[in-house]
């Protein structure tokens, strides 16, 4: 069956009457605000729920609205986002604060075209918002979604084909149910997130538009949907250094723009550097350093690059260095926001 044949208006009703019976009690469902749907909505990306939970909870209770996100200094900021990684969602996040506090007074905007021109905004997070926080029949087709309409229609097309998304948001903005559109985008989320899982393991026997399932009839549900080819990701070897000096570690702030652009890291250099090249690259940058000891080497994937990492710890004498900070315990904790990359090493402090 061609995608565009599917009989979408007939999952609607048993998707809604399951997800009143089975929806999962999530923090950001407690109501649907238009500010609380969105920072969900945006920390959800790219991150399982169960890792935000936590984060959204203190984000939420330390800026509780637009205004307190506008406002609040970047620092901070990213000290809240600390460990949720992709940094420039934060970033343009508060943007978006901004934009909606100078251009609408502080209030969400509820026309889509207003929406999606705010910053940070996509399809999908705009059909979210204005789906569950409005009320308003905009389908939010993210990589769940996706997942689930590929295998009900049993398309050929990947799950991250644009052309393939745009039509099955076309097609399920045909039969969004009036007066339950917040719900309808929520159902099809979280059958995507519980029950039509990914990596071939979908619970079939659970699901409630098995009747509809062009997969589970040609027994293809494992296999769909079919992936786009992934290029691979390169990988470069890097060499950290935790520097102490009394009861203070060394950071400095990365340059503005680029992987990690602007954030706090442990002083680093390019390469696998052996011990004779890690004393000559500190002593190029002011520090004396005693003995160097070797710490494990660890690895952190980012999106597009991985880094394969050599780490040195080291005693020095005075704390000097150039464009290096020695922050105390207190400070590395509380308020300095360190990438999980370096949070690899930074746990051997203190
Ligand atoms: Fe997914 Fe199985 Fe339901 Fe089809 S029947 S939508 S494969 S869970």
């Amino acid at each position: 069956m061609a995608d565009g044949e599917f009989p979408w208006e007939k999952i609607v009703r048993p998707l809604l009457d399951w997800y009143a019976a089975h929806a999962r009690a999530l923090p950001w469902r407690r109501d649907a605000d238009p500010y609380r749907v969105w920072v969900s909505e945006i920390m959800l990306q790219q991150t399982r729920v169960e890792t935000v939970i936590p984060y959204y909870e203190r984000f939420l209770r330390e800026l509780p609205d637009f205004a307190a996100l506008a406002e609040v200094p970047e620092d901070r900021l990213l000290k809240l986002w600390e460990g949720l990684g992709y940094y420039s969602r934060a970033r343009s996040l508060q943007k978006c604060a901004q934009t909606v506090c100078s251009r609408y007074g502080g209030r969400f905007p509820d026309d889509y075209d207003e929406v999606r021109a705010l910053p940070g905004i996509g399809d999908y997070t705009a059909g979210a918002v204005l789906s569950i926080a409005f009320g308003r029949p905009e389908p939010a087709v993210d990589g769940n979604v996706a997942r689930v309409a590929s295998r009900l229609t049993g398309t050929r097309a990947a799950a991250s084909d644009a052309a393939f998304r745009a039509r099955t948001a076309e097609s399920l903005r045909g039969v969004y149910p009036a007066g339950e559109c917040g719900a309808f985008t929520q159902s099809l989320m979280e059958l995507g997130a519980v029950v039509c899982l990914p990596n071939g393991r979908p619970r079939c026997g659970a699901c409630p538009v098995a009747a509809f399932c062009a997969a589970l009839r040609c027994g293809t549900q494992a296999e769909l949907p079919l992936r786009k080819k992934k290029k691979s990701r390169p990988a470069f070897d890097r060499t950290v250094f935790l520097l102490r000096c009394g009861d203070c570690v060394a950071v400095r702030r990365r340059a503005p723009g680029g992987l990690l652009g602007g954030l706090w890291e442990l002083p680093n250099a390019e390469g696998k550097l052996n011990e004779a090249e890690a004393s000559a690259w500190l002593a190029s940058l002011g520090v004396r350093a005693g003995e160097l000891r070797a710490l494990p080497p660890a690895r952190h994937v980012f999106t597009h690059l991985e880094w394969a990492m050599t780490g040195f710890s080291a005693e020095c004498c005075a704390p000097e260095g150039e464009g290096l900070r020695w922050a105390p315990p207190e400070e590395l904790s509380g308020t300095i926001s360190l990438p999980s990359a370096f949070r690899k090493y930074a746990r051997f402090f203190p």
